[in-house]
């Protein structure tokens, strides 16, 4: 053990018994059952942990960081854009995140979302629910059929190539962006087409977007690639909602997009009031890995990464900027 009894701090509640593991050997803080912190209080914690298992909505920022006793952030989640990367590798804190075992929950929530949102799922509950269903009728929530068409996934990593698979049992055409093409052999079992972005908002019926929140990829969807979207197109984002102009987007589904199915939002938890006001916008409460087992895996991989590097053993999901030494 490299600390004598380390303090770990546990921002919120977790899923499951992971923290057990820890046992008599760690001190844990855990703020289960309190409002999330704010700044303030996570730079007052963060000043006297040793390490932290830490949210999306948790901002760690350098003036967090900055005065952090805290050597290790294990975030609970794959992205960890609401972590200033840069600052915590040059104060050498590192950064663990959770990926993998959340892939197939979320490629199976970015499904519901385009199946809900092509097929008009949420208007026809509410039909139902209200006592207006009259009867099977020929014209009734007319959608969009899913079979030949084509998806369009910016970000063919984990989570893009897991809703690629997916499309190929529904009988779609897949064409991706990213920031490199897949190797031949990548691409061959989804029949993948690397196309660049602008190509691929044009060609798609469905586009699905799977890439991190970065500096290059926030409001990579504006006002402009939105509107040159294929008409009568669906969006999905399952990834971080900075990526697109939530405004844009509201005046896009009026008079050029079929409909947008979205888990995350620009300023989370708020939603831009124009959206909320679109009947083709299916909206849920960013619950992309909320699968049980997943959660839970999620915590053990967090504690896991935590104890890892007290043992004073390199964490087993270190980000890869700090696997790379180069940062964003
Ligand atoms: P991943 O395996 O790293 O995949 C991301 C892919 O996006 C990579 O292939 C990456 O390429 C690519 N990319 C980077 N910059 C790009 C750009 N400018 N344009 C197009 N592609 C770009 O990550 P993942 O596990 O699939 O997760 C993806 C994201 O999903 C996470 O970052 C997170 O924000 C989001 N997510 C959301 C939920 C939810 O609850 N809604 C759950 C899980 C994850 P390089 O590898 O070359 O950089």
């Amino acid at each position: 053990m490299l600390f004598k009894k380390p303090s770990i701090l546990v921002t919120s509640k977790l899923p499951g018994n992971a923290l057990e593991a820890f046992g008599e050997d760690y001190k844990i803080k855990s703020l289960a059952g309190k409002r999330a912190p704010d700044k303030k209080e996570l730079k007052k914690l963060f000043a006297k942990a040793d390490g932290a298992i830490t949210l999306l909505s948790d901002q760690i920022d350098e003036t967090v960081l900055t005065g952090s006793k805290v050597k290790i952030i294990a975030n609970y989640a794959v992205g960890y854009n609401n972590i200033d990367i840069k600052t915590a590798s040059e104060k050498n804190i590192l950064v663990t995140n959770t990926p993998d075992v959340l892939t197939d929950a979320t490629a199976d929530l970015a499904w519901a979302l385009i199946l809900s949102a092509a097929r008009r799922i949420p208007e026809g509950e509410k039909i139902v629910r209200s006592g207006k269903f009259k009867g099977w009728a020929p014209e009734l929530l007319l959608g969009m059929d899913l079979s030949h068409k084509t998806i369009g996934i910016v970000g063919m990593g984990r989570i893009g190539r897991a809703v690629a698979r997916r499309a190929l049992a529904f009988g779609m055409k897949i064409v991706y962006a990213d920031s490199r093409r897949l190797l031949p052999s990548e691409e061959e079992p989804y029949g993948a087409k690397f196309v660049d972005l602008e190509t691929l908002l044009k060609d798609s019926d469905i586009v699905s977007l799977h890439c991190p929140l970065t500096d290059e990829t926030r409001r990579i969807l504006g006002r402009d690639r939105l509107f040159s979207m294929r008409k009568g197109a669906v969006l999905i984002n399952t990834a971080r909602g900075p990526i697109v102009d939530e405004e844009a987007l509201a005046e896009a589904l009026e008079s050029h997009l079929f409909a947008a199915g979205l888990d995350v939002y620009e300023k989370e938890p708020e939603v831009h009031p124009a959206l909320l006001k679109m009947k083709n916008a299916v909206l849920l409460p960013h619950i992309g890995s909320a699968g049980r087992e997943t959660r839970e895996e999620m915590a053990r991989m967090a504690v896991n990464n935590i104890i890892a590097f007290f043992d004073g053993k390199v964490p087993p999901n270190l980000i890869p900027e700090q696997v790379t030494g180069v940062t964003h």
